[in-house]
């Protein structure tokens, strides 16, 4: 059985293997995370290949691929030997590939270090290390003093707390990868560091039509600023709680996770949960009771995915984390308060037919305690708009395409049959429909299954027919 909160495994040397890969899925995976920033443009072809194969024709095996494009991520540009930065120590901060001066910790990727000030706090390896700015020495270098010490390794992230670097919405790498998708059509491309809707506007006008869904990486106070409007110009959004947790307070991270859940769920767009969800399995067989809870949570709050990063990349137990994160979600699914969810639902008020059809599917599989509620879908659009309102059926979108199928894989409790005719009516797509639902979930005489589809077959947002069936 697929968990109705979706399981997402970043890809990494732990699981790059076919054998892994299968267990990875066997265990609850249907969605792969590739990370551009550390997979580099030539070895992507060849592991995209890899995680595509693992799709299987066999029914209710759609596995999608994402892109998670590396954005304006800064790195220290550091020596082969790890560096030792001890509280009080004084050091410079410099842009420059020289990285023979010892006491200069070398930058690159920006173009000066002017949008400093005094006082501003740099955080470096996901906030293990902290330095504050003593003064600008130059456009390109800072004298910093260390708060928090730490062993810098090279290559490991710098963050600007309070302060905003200047950056292209689009960086080079970026673009590189952006190229890349058109030929390999992954599924869903995650954008990392959105700032504005515009940023996201002009992705998405980059990859033109029949593009991958788009998932707005939410990590930097900019982006709560103008979060309404990047979330309508998103099909989903990551909580990148990694990121995120260094740019606001961490105690304010738990709060912003629930408001953007909250928010996903009211524009009908998916929201899923990032990092450090069960951390501490990169090296333990069983997580902390703390990771458990954190996965409950993010469930019963609403997310439609959840996303295992280092844990199943270049952790020791990858599988298992898979396993125990799918028994969280199938318990914490168990206990989905569906009242509170819908009440807490702002726009209840419809607008279209077809969210009023989804709408009244989603009523009447409560009262009837329907088997499956199909949507008859070109888009997967319906799909989307049934989601929303969390059915207590599994909701089973039957579309002509496998793209179609895939991206529907990202919405909460969605799965998909890709049938393999067209059909000439509206008529003879809801019976075809039934009828392989029928025998793919092999139901028996008395249950009954919700159909949904329109009155012009493949127009999309069409949906206006709701037709409640029982087996005979
Ligand atoms: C994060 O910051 O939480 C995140 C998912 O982004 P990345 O892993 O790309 O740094």
């Amino acid at each position: 059985m697929i968990p109705q909160t979706k399981i997402i495994a970043t890809v990494g040397p732990a699981c790059l293997m076919p054998d892994i890969l299968q267990k990875l899925v066997a265990a609850g995976v249907t969605i792969f995370r590739l990370n551009c920033s550390h997979i580099g443009p030539s070895d992507l072809p060849t592991v995209f290949k890899l995680v595509r194969e693992l799709e299987a024709p066999e029914p209710f095996r759609t596995i999608s691929v994402f892109l998670d494009l590396p954005g304006p991520k800064f790195r220290i540009n550091q020596p082969e030997k790890p560096i030792n930065l001890k509280e009080s120590d004084e050091v410079t901060l410099k842009i420059s590939s020289d990285k023979s001066a010892p006491t200069s910790l070398h930058l690159s990727a920006l173009p000066n270090l002017t949008f400093l000030k005094e006082a501003s706090k740099i955080v470096m390896d996901d906030g293990k290390i902290v330095l504050q700015v003593l003064q600008l020495v130059s456009d390109i270098e800072v004298k910093v003093t260390v708060i928090k010490g730490g062993e810098i390794k090279s290559r490991k992230g710098i963050d600007f707390v309070d302060a905003t670097p200047p950056v292209p919405d689009i960086t080079e790498s970026d673009l590189v990868f952006l190229d890349l998708a058109k030929q390999l059509k992954p599924d869903a491309i995650a954008i990392s560091f959105v700032r504005s809707a515009e940023q996201v506007r002009k992705i998405k006008r980059m990859l033109g039509q029949d593009a991958p869904l788009i998932i707005s990486k939410i990590e930097r106070r900019e982006a709560l600023d103008q979060i309404e409007e990047i979330v309508d110009e998103s099909d989903g959004i990551m909580v990148a709680r990694g990121d995120l947790a260094l740019s606001l307070p961490l105690e304010k991270t738990p709060k912003v996770q629930r408001r953007l859940i909250e928010l996903a769920n009211d524009k009908a767009k998916f929201v899923i949960i990032a990092t450090q969800m069960l951390s501490s399995m990169v090296t333990n067989p069983i997580p902390t009771r703390a990771e458990v809870t954190d996965v409950y949570h993010a469930v019963s709050q609403g997310a439609d995915c959840v996303m295992l990063s280092d844990e199943t990349a270049v952790g020791a137990h990858p599988v298992e984390a898979v396993s125990v994160m799918k028994k969280i979600i199938v318990e914490a699914s168990s206990e989905f308060n569906f009242d509170n969810y819908k009440t807490r639902l702002k726009s209840l008020g419809t607008t279209s037919i077809s969210d009023a059809t989804a709408y009244a599917a989603a009523a009447a599989c409560f009262k009837l305690g329907t088997k499956a509620l199909v949507c008859c879908t070109t888009s997967g659009y319906s799909v989307r708009l049934v989601s929303r309102y969390r059915p207590a059926a599994p909701i089973l979108g039957f579309t002509r395409e496998p793209e179609v199928a895939r991206k529907i894989n990202f919405y909460w409790g969605a799965n998909s049959v890709v049938a393999n005719f067209a059909a000439t009516s509206d008529r003879e797509e809801r019976d075809r429909a039934f009828n392989e639902i029928v025998y793919k979930l092999s139901l028996t005489p008395g249950d009954r299954v919700i159909i949904l589809g329109g009155l012009q077959t493949f127009k999309i947002g069409s949906t206006s027919i709701l037709e409640i069936r029982e087996v005979e």
